[in-house]
Formats: structure tokens, C-alpha cells, sequence
């Protein structure tokens, strides 16, 4: 089971649990053996936050400038929680809209 803070839903902290299954081949000389199931849709690997948390903060840091613990609050996370999850998003740059000047 895999613990994931989701967006707020109606001004209260989402938590999402996954129930995440592990595989197991049958071929005796696989490299693998052992895997389980991961989903970007979800949540990236080892993520804290589900992928649609992590657009959500990436887009209220950039459209309505809040601040990271502002938006800890809002998930009920920590501050740390947050910035690691959308740190790496923040770094790269949003894709051009549409009509934009290039
Ligand atoms: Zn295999």
C-alpha cells in the first residue's frame, strides 16, 4: 500500500491509497523476477504526491503565486513534501500556449 496526497477536495487534504500489485515472472533466468506495478498517470515512482497533486501545485506556484507552505496547508503535507515533489517540475519550462510570441 502506497500513501499519495492527492488535490483538495472541497477545501479539504486528499490522501489516495494504492494498493499497488507485485509480479512475479515465471521464467527461472528472468533479470527481473520480481516487479511491481507503477503508473505515471498515478504517481511517478517513489512519489509522495499523485502526478495530478504535483500539476495542481505547479500550477497554483505559477498562475496564483502561492507559496510552497501554502500549499503544504492546503494538501496537508509538509513543506519539504512538497517543494522535493514540484522542484523538478518548477525547472522546467511551462509549454508555450497557443498565440504566445515566441
Ligand atoms: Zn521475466
Amino acid at each position: 500500500m502506497v500513501r499519495l496526497v492527492d488535490i483538495p477536495c472541497f477545501g479539504a487534504s486528499t490522501v489516495v491509497w494504492w494498493r499497488k500489485r507485485t509480479w512475479t515472472c515465471s521464467e527461472p533466468s528472468c533479470p527481473v523476477g520480481v516487479f511491481t506495478e507503477q503508473d505515471g498517470q498515478v504517481a511517478k515512482p517513489r512519489a509522495m504526491l499523485t502526478t495530478r497533486a504535483c500539476r495542481w501545485a505547479t500550477e497554483q506556484v505559477r498562475r496564483e503565486h502561492a507559496s510552497i507552505a501554502g500549499l503544504a496547508r492546503q494538501l496537508g503535507t509538509t513543506w519539504r513534501t512538497v517543494w522535493t515533489s514540484i522542484e523538478p517540475i518548477l525547472t522546467v519550462p511551462p509549454p508555450m500556449s497557443p498565440g504566445s510570441p515566441a
